[in-house]
């Protein structure tokens, strides 16, 4: 029997006792995944559809090769390998192949115009001593365009190290205002920021590090409406988002138009950086042609984010965009860059074209952009709410509390948030436990489920509803909006 070894993703972790990974016995990738649900029963949903079939979100590698690509599951296995799976996270051929073609700017610089000015040519001095860069390259730099899309995590370490690189123009998507809990790595921020605008601070700030840059403000959220309009004049996109729909729809309009996207995201303590360009390499459905289900993969939001993970992945994408504007180096088309700090490990792994990707394949079918809230399952095109789930609001949870027949307040979160602060009437029991004590509710008595902000306890109020349930409702706006309407000594985070 062959012995090799799985990879867990964090996001599975929760269902495989907490571990990396798993040893396992069997010949080939399928057998090996068998025997990995043998082990740990939790993973089988997250894995396998009903049918018994491989979810098609889920991608499985060996070493660093795509099975998909292989023999799919039927790929034998060596004693030793490693299989990986690797999930899509809010997600070719290079090397031996030929030179790339350089990027054409969408503005070129002027040919064999003078030297920069004088201010310019000591500002970019160690940019002009590399011969890769020089007075060519800066001039190509200054005449680019590069959108990011979030001035968050990852768009303000991006957007900081473009403008001190010299890109002529620098355009910001973004419609948030700054939130005293963005400041644990947004670095464009400072706590003086906090309510303003972002793309009004994040403008003025790059202004002042390089008055030389052009900051475009759009203060709008990218839709399918806008997308195409939006990312039209930039020569390279830089996607900073946080949530798959704009994922989805930044890869498709960046194929449509015929655009790199440089693509980062990031998951607790993980990242995974790659360059997508249909022209010349795989586009982001290729790696995932579907989204996980919404529940899988929470948000940094509700899931926690290391603060100098963004920084880290951030500036590999403005690395990313500068070679590609340079046309120097080798991009990472065709590669995905996975990088775990804890581990303080990066590995990499292959990408192929999907020859039937839906968008950038000969036989794709999709001509145009979609409805991706609907796609990607989140029909109030981001949080989870909304989804015919019985609610209740603060005020009037108050009231039952005090009222004759309270009902029974369960905390979903996970203990760490629990000793933040909770209600003082709550019993914590965090979504990933509930199905397994599900038997100490009554379904006799009133439930109310809150989490932080109101997602995750609408999940589980849904769960609770499909097993039956049928008196349970979700606070709505979660403990944040019971800090802000019921209680202030109850912490906000
Ligand atoms: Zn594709």
């Amino acid at each position: 029997m062959t012995r090799s070894t799985i990879k867990i993703p964090t996001p599975l972790r929760a269902f495989a006792g907490g571990l990396r990974e798993v040893a396992v016995d069997g010949d080939t990738v399928g057998a090996a995944m068998q025997e990995l649900v043998r082990q740990h029963a939790g993973l089988a949903r997250h894995l396998y559809a009903a049918d018994g079939r491989l979810r098609s979100f889920v991608t499985l590698y060996l070493n660093d090769q795509d099975v998909r690509y292989l023999a799919r599951e039927a790929t034998p296995l060596r004693d030793g390998d490693v299989v990986s799976i690797v999930p899509a996270i809010a997600g070719g051929s290079t090397g031996a192949g030929p030179a790339l073609p350089m990027l054409t700017l969408a503005s070129a610089p002027p040919p064999g115009s003078s030297a920069l000015p004088t201010d310019e040519l000591r500002r970019y001095s160690r940019h002009l001593l590399l011969p890769e860069v020089g007075l060519a390259g800066q001039k190509r730099l200054r005449a680019a365009k590069v959108l990011l899309v979030g001035a968050g995590g990852l768009g303000s370490p991006a957007a900081l190290y473009l403008a001190a690189a010299g890109v002529g123009e620098i355009g910001l998507v973004d419609f948030d205002t700054v939130d005293l809990s963005n400041l644990q790595r947004q670095v464009l921020y400072t706590t003086g920021d906090v309510g303003q605008p972002k793309l009004k601070v994040a403008k003025a700030r790059i202004e002042a590090l390089n008055p030389g840059v052009r900051v475009v403000a759009h203060e709008e959220r990218l839709s399918s409406a806008n997308a195409l309009d939006v990312l039209r004049p930039y020569d390279v996109v830089v996607d900073g988002t946080d949530n798959f729909p704009t994922r989805y729809l930044v890869n498709d309009a960046c194929v449509l138009l015929g655009k790199p996207n440089v693509y980062g995201s990031i998951y607790r303590f993980e990242g995974q950086v790659s360059v997508f360009d249909a022209r010349r390499g795989p586009c982001y459905r290729c790696l995932y042609p579907e989204p996980p289900p919404p529940d899988l993969v929470p948000s940094c939001a509700e899931a926690g984010v290391l603060g100098v993970l963004p920084g880290l992945i951030g500036v590999l994408q403005a690395t990313e965009a500068v070679k590609l504007l340079l046309g120097t180096g080798e991009p990472l088309l065709g590669r995905l860059l996975l990088y775990d700090a804890l581990a303080m490990q990066f590995r990499e792994l292959k990408l192929n074209r999907n020859p039937e990707c839906v968008l950038c394949s000969p036989r794709a079918t999709q001509k145009g952009l979609i409805d991706y809230a609907a796609f990607c399952g989140v029909p109030d095109g981001g949080a989870g709410t909304g989804l015919g789930i019985p609610e209740i609001t603060p005020e009037a949870l108050r009231d039952e509390l005090a009222g004759p027949d309270p009902p029974l307040v369960i905390d979903v979160r996970e203990p760490n948030e629990w000793e933040i602060g909770h209600l003082d009437a709550a019993r914590l029991i965090p979504r990933r436990h509930l199905a397994e004590r599900v038997d100490e509710l009554t379904r006799a008595r009133a439930l109310v489920l809150y989490c932080r902000s109101g997602d995750r306890s609408a999940r589980a109020t849904r769960f609770l509803l499909d097993l039956g349930f049928s008196n349970v409702r979700n606070l709505k706006g979660g403990i944040n909006a019971w800090a802000d309407r019921v209680d202030p000594r109850v912490p906000k985070y």
